[in-house]
């Protein structure tokens, strides 16, 4: 599926981030925005089911299969993937408003959907979050214990395998401390900021 970029990074600057599941995206992206409040989260769309205390709209946008087919004929997604056996989604239309009121985003999105979104958006900056050691992702994608037995194996195995992935990237970040791993990447958004100025 070739399309032409209708969105580049400047004026407001795209920032992706990945990791495996359980390497603690949210925590690090909590402590980034308590840093930097004008850094802006993209709400992606999704076919799974919510977590207790995810809020329609905050978390994610939760739609059902047959919402999220007809969004993605209707090409309204940047890019979308399927994630663990549910689909996810990045809305092009809110991205694109941010992007144009000048406001940099960052966008929490699997490895296949970064690769999607790598030749086909300029100055896009990539940065992918590590774990200390594949025992600590375990530990943690158990402590999270949002998931059964199966989905925890799917999630960990999967997990394991998005590890090489790192590679692809421009920065990565190892979350040995959340407030010393949001910092650092508030060092990568920062310089981006002086390479391209909004
Ligand atoms: P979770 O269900 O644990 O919130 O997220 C599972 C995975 O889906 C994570 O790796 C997360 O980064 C990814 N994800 C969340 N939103 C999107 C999206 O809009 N697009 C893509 N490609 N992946 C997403």
């Amino acid at each position: 599926m070739a399309r032409t970029p209708r969105v580049t990074a400047p004026p407001g600057r795209l920032i992706v981030l990945s990791g495996p599941s359980g390497v603690g995206k949210d925590t690090v992206l909590h402590e980034l925005r308590r840093l930097d409040p004008s850094l802006r989260y993209s709400v992606s769309y999704t076919t799974r089911q919510p977590r207790p205390g995810e809020e329609d709209g905050v978390a994610y946008s939760f739609i059902d299969e047959a919402t999220f087919r007809a969004m993605a004929e209707r090409g309204e997604f940047l890019e979308w993937a399927d994630v663990h056996g549910h689909c996810y989604g990045t809305s092009e239309a809110r991205i694109k408003e941010a992007l144009d009121r000048g406001e940099d985003i960052v966008l929490k999105i699997d490895v296949q959907g970064a690769s999607w979104i790598r030749p086909r958006v300029a100055g896009a900056v990539f940065i992918f979050l590590l774990p200390p050691s594949e025992e600590e992702l375990r530990r943690r994608l158990v402590a999270r214990d949002t998931e059964d037995e199966a989905s925890l194996e799917l999630r960990f195995n999967n997990a394991v395998a998005e590890l090489a992935d790192g590679a692809a990237y421009d920065h990565r970040v190892v979350n040995d401390d959340v407030f010393r791993a949001a910092e650092e990447i508030l060092d990568i958004v920062r310089s981006r900021r002086a390479a391209i100025p909004g």
